[in-house]
């Protein structure tokens, strides 16, 4: 199924996050992305704006701005009036025309959705194909959905981002996704090498931090709890992703909450914070019982979710929980008890005004994080 519609996402105001050292060889590429991350989060500006903002001299600026508009990554965009005599601005911005995304989210259980972006992470355009039942049919149906994105993107393509359930290394290797029957798979390589373009691949939950952070207004030390089919997250610490010594931070789902049993988890253990919360358990749970019954399984399941949270939020000093999933199960009384058992078993000084929130990304949270991991990758913007 192919359909075209055009969002427009709210950015937030942000400055470059803070790099490790830069070398003088890479002093360009920093500049360069510099300018870009002025341009992607202000907007149109002129010149001797993009001076005063990234204390580069205007020669170098000129000469910067020159080479981006030669690949096609920034345009002149007219005149702005002089507030003064003098001639009036032109003006720089990115051209959105100019290259464009791929980003794929694999998290779905019934199909795969893609999306064409543009640089400054508008959707134009969404193919989906269903999840084949077949495990040897998925790499295919993965391999052939991106493909169909890059014919569609009617630009040369930037990169493609990928969120997909699992653990993934910093390569780009899903080291296990036992829901896809994927173990040790090079995705990255494997889509780069059909594709001939730069492909990033990321768990579908970091995919989705990213998207919060850049696009949603969060802060620089985050977790989002992704509830499905399973329960996972992402983490932000200090504006940059926290990946863990074998890639698997974040993955919370299969922490056992409490010591009073509970349901079975399809891992073997009991009282999985999956096997309370995710949408299949919860759900069966609250239609088994009454009305009355829904709002204490709501309540109880934000408890378990804030019980597994506060030793995370403690340790790393966070300061913002965003839950992505279905609003009629998160919002309301399970984020507030999460957010209540979050303050009440943490140091109050610090976490009094802790915010549970739901992210305001939608579905699209993880098409518009893969997008992220591409301008982040490719160009430095974040
Ligand atoms: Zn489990």
């Amino acid at each position: 199924m192919t359909s075209t519609e055009t969002e427009t996402p709210r950015r937030t105001t942000r400055t470059r996050r803070p790099g490790a050292k830069i070398l003088p060889e890479h002093a360009r590429a920093h500049n360069r992305a510099l300018v870009l991350q002025s341009l992607f989060h202000g907007g149109a500006r002129s010149r001797a704006d993009l001076a005063r903002e990234t204390g580069l001299t205007r020669v170098t600026i000129s000469d910067l701005v020159a080479e981006l508009i030669a690949d096609g990554f920034v345009a002149e965009q007219g005149t702005r009036e002089a507030a003064g005599p003098g001639k009036p601005a032109i003006l720089i911005d990115l051209a959105r025309d100019g290259h464009r995304i791929v980003g794929l989210d694999l998290s779905g259980s019934d199909s795969f959705v893609g999306a064409v972006l543009t640089l400054d992470g508008e959707i134009v355009a969404r193919h989906e194909a269903p999840v084949p039942h077949e495990r040897a049919a998925i790499l295919p149906a993965v391999i052939a959905l991106a493909r169909a994105l890059v014919d569609d993107a009617r630009a040369p393509v930037l990169g493609v981002g990928v969120g997909t359930p699992g653990v993934v290394d910093d390569a780009g290797v899903v080291l296990a996704a036992p829901g896809l029957g994927w173990d040790g798979l090079d995705l990255a390589g494997i889509l780069g090498a059909e594709l001939e373009v730069p492909v990033l691949v990321a768990n579908d939950a970091n995919a989705a931090v990213l998207a919060e952070h850049t696009f949603g207004g969060a802060g620089d030390d985050i977790i989002l709890v992704k509830v499905g089919r399973g329960v996972g997250a992402g983490l932000l610490t200090g504006g940059e992703p926290l990946r863990g010594a074998r890639s698997a931070a974040g993955e919370i789902g299969h922490v056992t909450v409490g010591t009073d049993g509970g349901p079975d988890c399809a891992c073997g253990k009991i009282g999985c914070l999956e096997a309370w919360i995710s949408v299949p358990s919860l759900s069966a749970r609250i239609d088994a019982g009454s009305d009355a019954a829904r709002d204490r399984l709501l309540r109880d399941a934000g408890e378990r979710l804030g019980i597994a949270l506060a030793p995370i939020v403690g340790a790393l000093d966070l300061s913002e929980v965003v839950l992505s999933g279905p609003a009629e199960l998160l919002d309301g009384t399970l984020a507030d008890a999460a957010a209540e058992t979050v303050r009440t078993r943490t140091l109050a000084t610090f976490h009094d005004e802790l915010q549970v929130r739901m992210t305001a990304q939608g579905q699209d949270i993880v098409l518009r994080g893969a997008a992220v991991m591409v301008l982040s990758g490719r160009l430095g913007v974040s």
